[in-house]
């Protein structure tokens, strides 16, 4: 489905002029084309602001790697998710300093390891006013483990 020709136009379509859109509510990043197609919904979505959390360090360095550090586009901001709980994202040297490309944790009890909590699980599990992980000034969350 992703590599249909017409994925692209079909995204743009659903996505239309909505304001926030999370990439992979379930899955990761398949592969670097997945990723160059998501850039390219992004780009022809540009009222909406776009988060895209994955653990693919690799696919986001060969993407990085292909078409520049300043490449992602302003309205899409990618969080390196964390591998383990209670340990903060190690940015690959590669990525860091990279245009758009932040990072999320995840809390078990006690302190957050790094970054914003997320306050979701007080909500019902919604973000409701909360805009952290679309927000390129906030470069850390942290999710509890649920
Ligand atoms: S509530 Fe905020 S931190 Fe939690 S998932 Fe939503 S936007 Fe991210």
């Amino acid at each position: 489905m992703l590599y249909d020709p017409a994925w692209c136009d079909a995204m743009v379509t659903s996505i239309c002029n909505d304001a926030y859109f999370r990439w992979f509510d379930s899955g990761d990043l398949p592969s670097l084309e997945a990723l160059e197609r998501i850039v390219e919904v992004c780009v022809r979505t540009p009222a909406t602001l776009h988060w895209l959390p994955t653990r693919e360090y690799a696919m986001v360095k060969a993407y990085i790697t292909k078409h520049g550090r300043d490449s992602l586009p302003d309205n899409l901001i990618i969080r390196l998710s964390a591998m383990y709980p209670d340990r903060p994202v190690v940015v690959p040297a590669s990525l860091r300093g990279v245009k758009n490309v932040l990072t999320s944790n995840v809390h078990t009890k006690g302190a957050v390891p790094a970054g914003s909590a997320c306050g979701a699980p007080e909500r019902g599990g919604r973000c409701g006013p909360c805009r952290d992980c679309w927000d390129v000034s906030v470069e850390a969350v942290s999710y509890p483990k649920h």
